[in-house]
């Protein structure tokens, strides 16, 4: 396709919008934990497409899937029934526990849905979000994502009535709802500001809080959701039902798939909300092939088993007594090592070591691999992370 990398960061450069920053890799192919660049050297990937490629890469469950699929149907539109998508619905209402689906294509999309769910359900439009959330880059979904280095250029944003309170702290939720007050947005595990696990109780806490007051709540699972926590989805460890549950990254295995799901009760009505490509037919096969291989390889399992592994392997290697470490923490395979000091010289070491790592923030290191990632693989990233951490 090009000659060269140097071909490729030129006309990337040239084409496209600069919106990323990226390193200097091309990469071509991957397979289970492993990704391959332009010239043929391999990473374990600890990113894996941030937190997507659950199931791994190439896996051949869903490489013969979306083969099949492919060359039967890929795409007609909401305005005709398909078979995998009320497949992938009944599927999705098995595991979570919600009532119904709507499909779209993106996280921000599934926070979109919720948001106008909320706003349609309760007639009111004065939302309750946490400090350092992260929800999406949509105008609405920015609405409710904290952080000034996200929002500032485009404000003054559409939802001009979202408080945000400080996270794992119930009673500061409690404070916050007033009468204009449609639902309470939080994610079970913030991920993108850095791994924040908060208290056991805290989303029960939460919930009692929403229903005593008549407001909804709203989980945003797109990052934890899938096995990433060691449960199918992060509000199994505080046994809590949301009203909404946004859905996306890993549910189609690289796929791009988003669903917004909700409890009885909760619903659009014809011509209230659509998408043109929401639940395809190849989208939905590759969602359905992914859940197979997390249930027949028991990847929710592994990923609480490997959690722990890593854990006691990071303790026993003196990675958590380092001094440049302040904190090892995470559930399942849902990683963060906070630093002293920023990490971005250390993603690059890690890289030139073989081993894909991201900041999060400043000084966050966060791990999501794929949950087929093995014991060796996990103690060969151990052993690069011991060796660039100075
Ligand atoms: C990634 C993420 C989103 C946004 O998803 P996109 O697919 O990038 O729109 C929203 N919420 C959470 C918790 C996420 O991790």
């Amino acid at each position: 396709m090009f000659s060269s990398q140097e071909e490729v960061f030129e006309k990337e450069k040239r084409y496209i919008m600069q919106t990323y920053k990226r390193p200097r890799i091309v990469l071509k192919s991957g397979k289970g934990a492993l990704v391959t660049d332009f010239a043929g050297k391999e990473y374990l990937d600890c990113v894996a497409g941030i937190a997507v490629n659950a199931v791994g890469y190439s896996h051949p469950e869903v490489v013969t899937a979306l083969k099949e699929q492919s060359s039967k149907l890929m795409h007609v539109s909401n305005l005709y029934y398909t078979e995998p998508q009320v497949k992938l619905a009944e599927k999705l209402s098995g595991l979570s526990g919600m009532h119904k689906v709507f499909f779209c294509n993106s996280g921000a999309e599934s926070v979109e849905a919720a948001l106008k769910l909320a706003t349609k359900m309760t007639g009111k439009a004065g939302f309750i979000a946490a400090e350092g959330s992260f929800h999406g880059r949509t105008i609405s979904s920015l609405s409710v994502t904290f952080g000034t280095k996200f929002r500032t250029v485009f404000e003054p944003l559409l939802l001009n009535n979202v408080k945000f309170v400080r996270y794992n702290d119930a009673s500061a939720i409690r404070n916050a709802i007033d009468e204009d007050t449609a639902a309470v947005i939080l994610e079970p595990i913030q991920g993108e500001t850095g791994v924040i696990i908060p208290s056991e109780g805290y989303l029960r806490e939460v919930k009692k809080i929403c229903t005593e007051k008549g407001v909804l709540l709203i989980l945003d699972e797109i990052q934890t959701g899938f096995g990433r926590t060691g449960r199918w989805f992060g509000k199994e460890h505080d046994d809590v039902e949301p009203d909404i549950m946004t859905l996306a990254k890993a549910l189609g295995a690289g796929f791009p798939i988003g669903a917004m799901l909700a409890r009885e009760g909760l619903e659009f009505e014809a011509g209230e909300h659509a998408s043109t490509f929401g639940g395809s037919p190849l989208a939905c096969t590759a969602a359905l092939a992914s859940i197979k291989v997390i249930e027949t390889e028991k990847l929710v399992e592994r990923s609480r088993e490997l959690g722990a592994y890593f854990m006691d392997k990071a303790r026993a290697e003196g990675l958590v007594s380092n001094p440049v470490v302040k904190e090892i923490r995470g559930k399942g395979l849902m990683i963060a090592i906070e630093l002293t000091k920023p990490c971005a010289e250390m993603v690059d070491a890690a890289r030139e070591r073989g081993v894909l790592i991201n900041c999060t923030s400043d000084n966050v290191i966060r791990l999501v691999p794929p949950l087929v990632i093995s014991k060796e693989e996990l103690d060969a990233v151990i052993s690069v992370l011991r060796a660039i951490v100075k």
